[in-house]
């Protein structure tokens, strides 16, 4: 999520009633507080708003939930909203649980909320939350295999870059090394992890380094999927975040990122587990889908094909987040 804006996940907004319950179609949909975020791959599911915004707030590139305070919502209240939506979408398989990384909620609100979603939800298979790597540290392994016997199973999760002054410098909170230390728990937990890179983050100058540490990290963990988003920058956010590059800071173009792209796939050669990879964002240049590594030279072939007369890449009015 996510995202001129950056955004993190590939993300999309819904603009939904702030109170009540609403029909649209056939499913029900949850009254919600503004902005909220989901995956692309989670528009078709239910929606609860656990948390509002996310527990850091401060990655230099994210704006995100800057006009939200972070909260966990009340317990009770959160119950009886599932109590609402069981009503009015029975059948609900795959449930989303928002706002920015609700992952942070403790255990005595994890706890009781999937155990009332698995009653109100007989065919529920899938609960997925965004997570930021603190939020992973703070739980132990027994938590969060807890947490995946009551059906949370996926992880949508920021990586950013894998170079350690890089996030840094975007205040992301972690460093590589506990970053893995988090997706390695989840891992270990049985939790799937959907992990997306930002492509441009490092500006002209430290490009390289931002791929290559990367793809350093992404053979250190057990990814389940990977996508790459480009950055977009909101020009509320462009100075604050310029000024934290101690060498100065260039936008990478269009046939840089490209470059950026073709790096970091050639570089992913032996992960731990294939990668089901994607950038489809609306963000990117150009779109992307494959398998890692077995799809490497096709997607490597399709960006030498753009890179050489722009095949494929996506007119800039397309783009969006
Ligand atoms: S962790 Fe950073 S990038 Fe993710 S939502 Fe929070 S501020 Fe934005």
């Amino acid at each position: 999520m996510l995202m001129l804006v950056v955004i993190i996940q590939s993300i999309n907004i819904f603009h939904l009633p702030r109170r009540g319950l609403e029909v649209i179609g056939s499913r029900a949909m949850l009254s919600y507080q503004e902005p909220l975020y989901r995956p692309p791959s989670e528009g078709n599911n239910l929606i609860l708003q656990a948390t509002l915004g996310c527990s850091n707030n401060r990655c230099t590139f994210c704006t995100m939930y800057r006009s939200k305070r972070f909260q966990i919502r009340p317990l009770d209240a959160l119950l009886e909203e599932v109590d609402h939506a069981a009503v009015l979408w029975p059948d609900a398989r795959r449930i989303f649980v928002a706002d920015g990384d609700a992952l942070v909620m403790p255990m005595d609100h994890w706890r009781p909320l999937l155990e009332r979603l698995a009653q109100r939800f007989p065919r529920l298979q899938r609960v997925s939350c965004y997570a930021r790597p603190g939020n992973l540290l703070k739980k132990t392994l027994g938590e969060l295999a807890e947490l995946r016997t009551l059906k949370l199973s996926l992880l949508y999760y920021g990586i950013e870059s894998g170079y350690d002054p890089l996030l840094a410098i975007i205040e992301k909170g972690e460093g590589c090394d506990r970053m893995c230390e988090g997706l390695l728990k989840a891992a270990e937990a049985g939790l799937k992890v959907s992990a997306t890179v930002v492509l441009g983050l490092g500006g002209t100058g430290l490009w390289k380094a931002h791929i290559d540490g990367t793809i350093e990290l992404i053979h250190r963990v057990p990814l389940h999927y990977l996508s790459t988003l480009q950055l977009m920058m909101d020009p509320s956010l462009e100075s604050h975040f310029i000024g934290r590059f101690p060498g100065g800071f260039q936008f990478q173009d269009d046939n840089a990122i490209l470059d950026e792209q073709h790096r970091l796939l050639a570089g992913i050669i032996q992960p731990p587990r294939p990668i089901i990879f994607r950038s489809n964002h609306a963000s990117n240049a150009l779109a992307l889908a494959g398998n890692l590594p077995r799809d490497q030279q096709r997607l490597l072939g399709e960006i030498d094909a753009a890179r050489g007369d722009g095949e494929g890449v996506r007119p800039f009015w397309m783009r969006g987040l």
